[in-house]
C-alpha cells in the first residue's frame, strides 16, 4: 500500500493547548518508518482553495468568531493537510494517508464548535471529494466522544455514512434511513470496543471512501471515558485494512493529550497499513 503521513510543525508549536503537546511525540515515533520509506511525509499548506472550501462547509459568523481566537491559522492548516490527502487518496497517488492536526474536529458544526474544534476537518474534506465526483462516504469515528458537529454539517445526505462511536449519552442521536449511527460504549474496554466495532464491519455497506476519526483520548493513559490499550487501536487498524481493502482510506487524528499514549498508537496503527500482508489477530 502507498501509506502518507501529513504533518506540519506548527501543529504542536500553535496548536490547541491540550492537543498540541502529543503532536511532535507522535510524528517522531514515525522515524524508522520514514527511514525505510514505508511512509511518505507531506506538509499541509494553506491556499485558496482550503479558504473557499472552509466557507462553502462553515457559517461565515462561525469563521468570524474562530479567527478571532489564536486558532484560526493552525485550524485551518489543519483542514488543509486533511483534504490534501483526500485529494492525492482520490486520485489513487496514495491508498492510506494518516493527518496530524492541530486542533480537532468533530465538534465543529456549521455554525458552532466546542471542545478544542474549530473547523470540521473531515466535513471539508467530504466537499473536497463531492467537487472530485466522490459522493458515497463512509465516517467511522472511535474518538470516545460524539461526532456531533460532522452530524450537524453532513447528517442529512444519506450518501454519507456516519458511524459514531462515542461515550456521551446526551448525544446519542441515530437517524437509520439517513445511515446516521450512534454506538453508545461509554466506559468500554477492549472487548466491547472491538465487538462493537466488528458488529458495524461485518454489515455490507456501499461506500467509495472511507474516513476513520481516531482519538487516541480512547486509551486507558488518556482523558476520554474508553479505556483501550495499545494494542486494541493495532487490532481497530487490521480490522480497517481488510474491510476497506481496495479502497481509499483517511484517517484523522482526534483527541487525545498524553505524549507518550500518541508515541505508541500512532506508529501502531500506521504500521499496520504499511505491511504486506494482514496480521494475525
Ligand atoms: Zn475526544
Amino acid at each position: 500500500m502507498k501509506a502518507g503521513v501529513f504533518y506540519h510543525p506548527d501543529f504542536s508549536k500553535k496548536g490547541h493547548i491540550t492537543l498540541r503537546h502529543r503532536v511532535e511525540p507522535g510524528f517522531n515515533a514515525l522515524h524508522k518508518l520514514i527511514q525505510s520509506k514505508k511512509i511518505q511525509v507531506f506538509t499541509p499548506y494553506i491556499d485558496e482553495e482550503s479558504n473557499q472550501l472552509l466557507l462553502q462547509t462553515h457559517h461565515k459568523e462561525h469563521i468570524a468568531r474562530v479567527q478571532s481566537t489564536p486558532y484560526h491559522e493552525v485550524a485551518l492548516l489543519s483542514a488543509a493537510g486533511v483534504m490534501q490527502a483526500a485529494q492525492k487518496l482520490a486520485c489513487r497517488e496514495l491508498d492510506f494517508a494518516f493527518c496530524f492536526v492541530g486542533s480537532a474536529g468533530h465538534h465543529a458544526g456549521y455554525n458552532y464548535t466546542w471542545g478544542f474544534c474549530y473547523y470540521n476537518d473531515a466535513a471539508m474534506a467530504v466537499n473536497k471529494l463531492r467537487s472530485l465526483g466522490i459522493g458515497k462516504i463512509m465516517i467511522i469515528d472511535v474518538d470516545p466522544h460524539s461526532g456531533d458537529g460532522t452530524r450537524d454539517i453532513l447528517g442529512k445526505d444519506p450518501a454519507i455514512i456516519h458511524i459514531n462511536y462515542h461515550g456521551d449519552e446526551e448525544y446519542n442521536y441515530a437517524d437509520h434511513e439517513r445511515q446516521n449511527f450512534g454506538i453508545l460504549i461509554d466506559g468500554a474496554d477492549d472487548k466491547v470496543f472491538l465487538q462493537a466495532v466488528d458488529g458495524y464491519l461485518q454489515q455490507q455497506w456501499d461506500y467509495e471512501f472511507l474516513i476513520v476519526i481516531l482519538g487516541h483520548d480512547g486509551h486507558g493513559q488518556d482523558y476520554g471515558d474508553f479505556y483501550l490499550s495499545t494494542a486494541a487501536y493495532r487490532q481497530f487498524a487490521v480490522r480497517i485494512k481488510e474491510f476497506a481493502a481496495g479502497k481509499p482510506m483517511l484517517f484523522v487524528l482526534s483527541g487525545g493529550s498524553n505524549p507518550w499514549v500518541a508515541a505508541e498508537v500512532i506508529p501502531a496503527v500506521i504500521e499496520v497499513f504499511t505491511e504486506s500482508a494482514l496480521a494475525v489477530p
